[in-house]
């Protein structure tokens, strides 16, 4: 009985059904065509080579930038029972002689390589004598200039081509702008290629965006209902990442921190731990995740603004890669936005490219200040239409808004009246109407503006500051140490001519009032939570990240099924006859004990 594509998935894999495209891709490179994915993390993008690689005569050449990551599928496909292997420097020599021989003599199915090697005259002899089923060229936007992941060994792969016009090819990435995807069909020559552009949808992520009153305190609220699960926060110094990790450490999480400024051998140690054990909170700098393919990290948080939507879909994208529910979540404060725009106006770019950091930041801070759902803005700075989500801060806990024209009003004349040459807290103070020495001083205390904001909280007074500036009412002058300015358009809402609707600080009671996930995980489950001892146990004895074994997707589904017998298992996703056969009778055991 020959195979066909559903079959294998079915049975190697053990999952039931193709996801979105993946079907036509599969069967666009089983035809012999070439393809360009773009699917976001998490999408699946592996088995679009994986399967064709597997029906194909010969090997598929899988070219991935990442040596960790490369390990770790590999691991994973041996799992099921593909002959797999890879090719780079933590390889020794007799290792590495050992898998040419395999590559040549057809005894592989899927050849993982780093582009670097890929080129060297010798590999491209091994290509000569062996027999190539398709090349897949992973993360392939690193062929880009214009990204920041541009990798010069990426510009040689357009020669594969020349060299083995046969072979198909597929280059798969997650980065979406059009700019970079154009880039990747001219550099890699696959002009003649099929693009298949998945959604950029993730709905398994719940997003959450709030101001930054408490970070500490609301960092931790936010983990502790994530306790046990592992996670990502992003810090955007060192120092930060640090004090952070110290502190979640003292408050009973294990967190372990990660950035640039590391050694080597702690950094690898941490990720390596991050990525092999249950429930570890990286805090981090933005030196971590890139190849991180962790498929159960539960969720990401950041501390600080990131510096694009970009770059907050690229992070936040790294949280549910298995589907399962996942928390993308946010504090950020006007304090983030001025630091980020003095490092772009101090920074050694050309105007132009200061002017593009500006309106990135600008679509940032526009979808945490969105009033309405914030994947809608999300997917539509993608170029996406989409439906208001129901799964984001805004769809969940719908803001509300009051008329802020007065106090809008109040505060661009105390901004105006003490000679935009001041600060925030200090025209706030004004405001409220304090005796501070400053204010005394400059005689503040005489202007009519002086008090007249006395009614709302200095809290009230900081959310309409803010707001004002996102809207560009008010600018932050950095460069006179953070002197609040009027732009013109704070003329027609001073003249009366504009109404303001601002968003009312949240209130305490709704930010603590907890939403539960879309799907109720119930970790307390004991099954479950034997399931996972066993798990660590036996990926432990492998020297394996335990998610290789199985994911918790389908530990998930075992403890709610209680299978008793081999066929009942057997029909839980996530289980191929491989590792039915490997460790079948142990669940079966775990399951019957529990
Ligand atoms: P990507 O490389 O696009 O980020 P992966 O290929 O790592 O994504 O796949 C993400 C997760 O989804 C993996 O855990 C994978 O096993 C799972 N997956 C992929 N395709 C399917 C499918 N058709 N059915 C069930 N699970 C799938
Ligand atoms: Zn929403």
């Amino acid at each position: 009985m020959s195979d066909t594509p559903l079959s294998l998935l079915n049975r190697v894999f053990g999952y039931p059904a193709f996801r979105g495209e993946q079907a036509a891709i599969v069967d666009t490179l089983v035809a012999g065509d070439d393809a360009l994915v773009l699917m976001p993390t998490g999408g699946g993008k592996s088995l679009c080579f994986q399967i064709p690689a597997l029906l194909r005569e010969g090997c598929a050449v899988v070219v991935s930038p990442l040596i960790a990551l490369m390990q770790d599928q590999v691991a994973a496909l041996q799992e099921l029972g593909i002959a797999a292997a890879f090719l780079n420097s933590s390889l020794d020599g007799a290792a590495a002689m050992q898998v040419e021989r395999d590559f040549v003599s057809g005894q592989l199915k899927l050849l993982y390589v780093a582009p670097e090697r890929l080129l060297t005259p010798r590999f491209q002899s091994l290509l000569e004598q062996a027999h190539v089923a398709l090349f897949a060229i992973d993360e392939a936007h690193c062929v880009s200039q214009w990204g920041h992941d541009f990798r010069p060994e990426y510009l040689g792969l357009s020669a594969l081509h020349e060299r083995f016009p046969e072979v198909p090819r597929i280059a798969l990435t997650a980065t979406a702008d059009t700019a970079t995807r154009a880039e990747i069909l001219t550099r890699l020559d696959l002009g003649a290629a099929r693009v298949f552009v998945a959604s950029f949808d993730r709905p398994n992520i719940r997003y959450r965006i709030s101001e930054k009153t408490e970070p500490r305190r609301q960092l931790l609220d936010f983990l502790r209902e994530h306790a046990g699960e592992a996670g990502i926060v992003y810090c955007s110094t060192r120092k930060k990442v640090e004090e952070t990790a110290d502190a979640l450490k003292q408050a009973g999480f294990t967190a372990l921190p990660y950035h640039g400024g590391m050694d080597n051998d702690t950094r690898r140690r941490h990720q390596e731990k991050f990525l092999r054990e249950d429930g570890v909170v990286m805090v981090a700098t933005l030196a971590f995740g890139m190849g991180i393919d962790k498929p159960d990290v539960r969720f990401v948080a950041h501390l600080d603004l990131p510096r694009s939507v970009e770059g907050y879909y690229q992070e936040t994208g790294r949280a549910g890669r298995d589907g399962e529910p996942a928390e993308a979540w946010m504090a950020w404060g006007l304090q983030d936005v001025v630091t980020q725009r003095r490092f772009i106006d101090e920074g050694e770019a050309e105007d132009s490219h200061k002017r593009i950091g500006h309106a990135k930041l600008d679509a940032l801070v526009g979808l945490c200040e969105a009033a309405s759902c914030r994947r809608v803005a999300l997917l539509s700075y993608f170029g996406e239409a989409s439906q208001a989500c129901g799964n984001c801060d805004v769809c969940l806990n719908p803001p509300t808004l009051w008329d802020g024209t007065e106090a809008a009003q109040k505060l661009l004349s105390a901004v105006y009246r003490t000679g935009q040459r001041f600060g925030a807290g200090h025209v706030i103070d004004v405001l409220l109407g304090k005796a501070t020495e400053k204010i005394d001083r400059f005689g503040h205390n005489q202007l009519s503006v002086f008090g007249i904001g006395a009614s709302q909280t200095d809290k009230v007074w900081r959310a309409v500051l803010r707001q004002l500036v996102v809207r560009g009412l008010l600018e932050v002058d950095h460069t006179a140490y953070g002197a609040l300015k009027l732009t013109v358009a704070a003329k027609p809402v001073l003249k009366g001519e504009e109404t303001v609707m601002l968003r009312a600080i949240e209130a305490r009671a709704a930010r603590s009032k907890k939403t539960r996930l879309a799907v109720d995980h119930n970790d307390e489950d004991p099954l479950f939570l034997s399931l996972r001892a066993w798990r660590r146990e036996t990926a432990n004895e492998k020297g394996v990240p335990a998610y290789v074994i199985l994911h918790d997707a389908t530990l998930r589904e075992i403890a709610a099924r209680r299978p008793a017998t081999l066929a009942e298992l057997g029909e839980i996703s996530g289980l191929g006859t491989k590792k039915l056969e490997a460790y079948g009778e142990a669940v079966l055991a775990v399951v019957a004990e529990g």
